[in-house]
């Protein structure tokens, strides 16, 4: 990958992200809980879900190892490995409920997003400058890492505690008690968001901003999707909850 094309590639997923944040107000992503049957073929939930998040970290690495990384690049890479490594290989086998699908079209289009996504932050880590093994010791770095580690803790918790709503084999919906579930309705990715903010900032790279405006794009809609679908589902949905910002979104 050269300069330009990295830089191309950052912009048109910072450009992209506007239409996307206001499509998905309207139409919500047809897995899971949206699920309609509208989305065209279905696949095994548990396959898409391995396949389209293990191709960002090994797009990631193909980059990432172009050059010789400086000690704070790679402790970024052990981040972003460490998060995707656990999305594909061990979050699919935690998932409860049985014969669960999910749509084609939706795991084409993760693929191709977190190809895209993965080779930019790779190579956006191995080639910039100022992450240097002096990087290790700046704020930035350090406070980036101490939001990731909290987004990761939150997402994390919150998805154990939708998991422990079901016993093996279940697959209906009930109302989260627990944690942040208190106060939001998708506190799940309100700390996937919260991760990818704080690598944003350890990171400083163009890179590492445009995925976390995606993020925002992509998440922001969906869980207000999820408070109107838990509000419309069970009358009982404690009407102070929130969609993704404790006390006040
Ligand atoms: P959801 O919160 O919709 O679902 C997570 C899991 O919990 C699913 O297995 C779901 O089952 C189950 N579940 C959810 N609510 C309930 C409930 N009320 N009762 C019982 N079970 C429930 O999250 P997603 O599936 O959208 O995402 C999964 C993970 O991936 C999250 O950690 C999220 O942050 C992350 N993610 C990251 C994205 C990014 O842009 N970086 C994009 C999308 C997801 P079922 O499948 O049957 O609904």
């Amino acid at each position: 990958m050269t300069g330009a094309l990295y830089e191309i590639l950052c912009y048109a997923l910072i450009g992209l992200a506007a239409p996307v944040f206001i499509t998905l107000f309207f139409i919500t992503a047809g897995y899971g809980r949206h699920g309609n049957g509208g989305w065209g073929p279905e696949i095994s939930a548990r396959t898409g879900w391995i396949v389209m998040e293990a191709v960002s970290p090994i797009a990631f690495a193909l980059f990432f190892l172009s050059t010789s990384p400086s000690a704070s690049g790679l402790i970024l890479a052990v981040m972003w490995l460490g998060h995707y490594g656990y999305r594909a290989f061990i979050y699919p086998f935690r998932m409860r409920g049985s014969g669960k699908t999910m749509p084609l079209a939706v795991a084409v289009m993760a693929i191709l997003f977190n190809i895209v996504n993965g080779s930019v932050n790779g190579w956006g880590i191995a080639h910039a400058r100022h992450l240097t093994d002096a990087w290790l010791s700046n704020p930035i770095f350090l406070g980036g890492i101490i939001l990731f580690l909290s987004g990761l803790w939150l997402n994390l918790h919150s998805d154990a505690v939708l998991r422990n709503l079901r016993k093996p084999g279940e697959n209906d919906y009930k109302i989260p008690n627990a944690g942040a579930h208190k106060l939001v309705a998708a506190p799940n990715y309100l700390g996937e968001l919260i991760e990818w903010i704080g690598f944003a900032i350890a990171a400083s790279t163009l890179a590492g901003w445009a995925f976390a405006i995606f993020t925002a794009a992509n998440l922001v809609p969906r869980a207000r999707a999820h408070l109107l679908w838990y509000r419309k589902s069970f009358k009982e949905y404690p009407n102070k909850r929130k969609a993704l910002i404790p006390w006040i979104w």
